[in-house]
């Protein structure tokens, strides 16, 4: 691959630099119309001395690839319109002639040019939606009123522009917007204009053919971003842009131009330095107007290839392992399901031993291709597909959050592994509150208690722990901040009196019991979360999570630099038992199984975490949405527990059972033949009410894990809860 890749390069770089020469030519000539017009009599001063004048020669961007160097984004030469202002007429009137025939050429072609007015393109003249600070700096770049309409804006550029009468309405529309374009892009002798990007051959070969009656007007050659993995994490991948005012002011330091293109969101932001590559130089010698040297003093560099940590086909597989569960859930048709309203959610997988982000998958997503050609589609999609939810959504961890506080209450001496407390149903320390378990577990000590997510022994932890303690180590696994990603997330919270006060809400003290068991205000990222369980493989050693593998030149041929695994915080093991014990209740509750018999049935064999090879830890949850019948569904988890290799963690929105989900990415990342289409689990074919109604299998009643009761008012115990949770 790396092989084939290389020599892509080369093509791509030999033809882009051809390119950039005929380019360089043509500003030569501009230089030199410059010299003997604009500047006639300052050089027949210095008729006899030689002038030199130099021009910068870009350089393409880098490619982003994935661990094994398959392309998710790369180049490709594309044409490009260009102005040059040096040749294109002063007139009014003849400017106007020749933008209306290049748009109409371009019309013929079936290709679009750059017009970002926020107006309609046809009358009645409308602004566009969501265009609020566009039409504002519109109206004041035109010089109307305040409250100027669309309408009155195009009359008012039509007369500014001096666009003729002779005009059609749809022809004074598009010279309007293309000279309105000119100028908000500064259009000028130093700062050539794009007119249109990446044009068929067609619409090349018809403006070539019309050139010599079309002064200024130019095709040439640039790098053009490929999405040819638009599907694989867009969210992180991010996009480019032209420049904009405010980033060129911070950056016009290192060298960006005004017509410059830069990472905006993602990687591409992210790794801007690395993928921008270094311009290079251009000489040019002037002698009474004659051009006498020419050389390149600097060559461009292009920029470096970004490597991630992501395999495509992993990361493809554990979307389609979330998609399928999501539209599973929703295709219910059983009364006792409750999870037909799922609609979204999220997967990430770490790389115990590093922090590498193995795959990272949102629902829903869109495809960065469809970002750059229909935007508003993808950003009005159903259940905002812009959302990163991986590492931006912000979710209740639920019951995977009594890790978090078994580990800080047996490393802290709150408890031991033998300190038991009997779980009546419902926590009866506050007379006048009174929190409910989902079930009656009995006398039971910290492993049972994971095993079983009994709210009440967490409750009791978590009262003796107080809520400093509860929140140090919420903190020390990385909650309440940002986890390093190089594409950034949120930071979430920790329920906190002080977190409580600065959200404007009251801090009570029966908030303490429900932020033991990850109820309460805390908030965190499934990123966050998938951290969790890494630090737990690790025995208290917290690695900061990274998509990028490493740097290399353009053509991967020297690698420029590689990611060494960043220790965030090391949480110290102070009894010698304190991680054991909380990977024991794990392994437990990944074993455990509701059912009294059998394990066989073929429809539970597909994800049944004791059908694995290895053993996996566990622990799941079902996070309070907006109220305490609105619940969502998270696991984390990590595998084999005798050697850990990968860390994982999941989300459903509105929906139940994302267990279901942990074997299947397992068994893909284990095995590259895994197809997920193909081997959908029995489970997923199989409607629930058919599996409800199989006499066959008994729900074990007692021993679930339900939503969180937050009033006195109590949730019963039900059946749909206590089969698989
Ligand atoms: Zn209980």
């Amino acid at each position: 691959m790396i092989i084939v890749m290389k020599n892509i390069a080369e093509k791509f770089r030999a033809v882009f630099f051809f390119g950039l020469i005929l380019a360089a030519m043509a500003y030569g000539c501009v230089e030199l119309m410059k010299i003997q017009i604009v500047d006639g009599d300052k050089y027949v001063e210095m008729a006899h001395s030689t002038t030199l004048g130099t021009q910068v020669i870009n350089s393409p961007r880098g490619e982003i690839v994935d661990i094994d160097g398959n392309a998710i984004v790369s180049n490709k030469v594309g044409f490009n319109v260009i102005v040059e202002k040096a040749f294109f007429p002063s007139d009014n009137k003849e400017m106007n002639r020749i933008i209306l025939e290049t748009a109409e050429l371009l019309k013929e072609s079936n290709t679009d040019w750059i017009d970002t007015l926020p107006i309609s393109k046809a009358k009645p003249y409308e602004f566009l939606d969501s265009r609020d600070s566009d039409i504002k700096k519109l109206r004041e770049n035109i010089g109307v009123q305040i409250y100027a309409t669309a309408g009155e804006c195009i009359d008012a550029m039509v007369a500014k522009y001096d666009i003729s009468d002779d005009y059609t309405d749809e022809e004074k529309r598009i010279v309007a917007g293309i000279r309105y374009e000119m100028f908000i892009r500064n259009f000028s002798v130093a700062n050539r204009y794009t007119f249109a990007q990446d044009i068929p051959m067609d619409a090349v070969v018809r403006l070539k053919e019309a050139s010599y009656d079309m002064d200024g007007i130019d095709v040439i050659e640039e790098a053009i971003r490929v999405y040819e993995q638009g599907d694989v994490i867009p969210h992180l991948i991010g996009t480019v842009g032209p420049i904009d005012a405010e980033e060129y002011e911070k950056y016009k330091s290192e060298g960006y131009a005004l017509n410059d293109v830069i990472g905006k969101s993602g990687i591409e932001k992210a790794m801007e330095q690395y993928l921008r590559g270094k311009k290079g130089t251009r000489t040019i010698g002037f002698l009474n107007g004659t051009v006498v040297s020419d050389e390149i003093t600097e060559e461009a560099v292009p920029g470096n290839t970004v490597q991630l940590t992501i395999n495509i086909d992993y990361q493809r597989k554990v979307q389609k392992i979330l998609e399928n569960h999501i539209e599973w859930l929703q295709n219910q048709n059983s009364s006792l399901a409750k999870g037909t309203e799922a609609n979204a959610g999220a997967i990430v997988v770490l790389d115990v031993k590093t922090g590498a982000v193995l795959a990272a998958a949102t629902s829903p997503t869109y495809n960065l291709n469809d970002y750059i050609t229909n935007y508003s589609a993808v950003l009005n999609g159903e259940n905002s597909p812009l959302t990163n939810r991986a590492t931006s959504g912000l979710y209740r961890p639920g019951s995977t959050f009594k890790t978090v506080t078994a580990t800080g209450a047996l490393n802290e001496g709150v408890i031991s592994p033998s300190t038991t407390v009997t779980c009546t149903g419902v926590y009866t320390y506050w007379e006048d509150y009174q929190p409910k378990c989902t079930g009656y577990h009995g006398t039971i000590n910290v492993v049972t208690a994971l095993e079983k997510s009994c709210n009440i022994f967490f409750y009791e932890t978590g009262r003796r722990m107080g809520i400093d303690m509860i929140a140090e180590y919420a903190s020390r696994y990385g909650l309440g901040s940002t986890t390093g990603l190089e594409t950034g997330g949120a930071a979430g919270w920790i329920a906190t009196p002080d977190s409580f006060a600065e959200r404007k809400l009251e801090w009570q003290a029966g908030n303490v019991v429900q932020a033991a068991i990850g109820q309460s205000e805390t908030y965190v990222t499934p990123i966050q979360m998938a951290v969790i369980a890494e630090t737990i493989a690790n025995k208290g050693v917290r690695y900061q999570p990274h998509l990028v593998d490493s740097i290399h030149t353009y053509n991967m041929e020297q690698l420029v630099k590689k990611t060494q695994p960043v220790i965030a915080e090391r949480i110290e093991d102070k009894t010698g038992y304190t991680f054991d014990t909380v990977i024991k209740g794990m392994i437990q509750a990944a074993n455990f199984t509701p059912y009294s018999y059998p394990t066989e049935k073929n429809y539970y064999t597909d994800y049944l975490l004791t059908k694995l090879d290895g053993q996996a830890a566990i622990k799941t949850g079902t996070p309070q949405m907006t109220s305490s019948e609105d619940t969502g569904s998270s696991f984390i988890g990590f595998y084999p527990v005798d050697d850990p290799q990968i860390a994982f963690s999941g989300f459903i929105e509105h929906g139940e059972y994302s267990k279901l989900m942990i074997k299947q990415l397992i068994d893909a990342y284990y095995n590259e033949n895994y197809t997920v289409s193909d081997t959908t689990p029995q489970m997923y074919k199989t409607d629930l009410s058919t599996i409800l109604s199989d006499t066959t299998v008994t729900p074990a009643v007692t021993t679930v894990s339900v939503p969180p009761v937050t009033t006195a008012s109590t949730t019963e115990t039900n059946l749909e809860t206590s089969i698989l949770e």
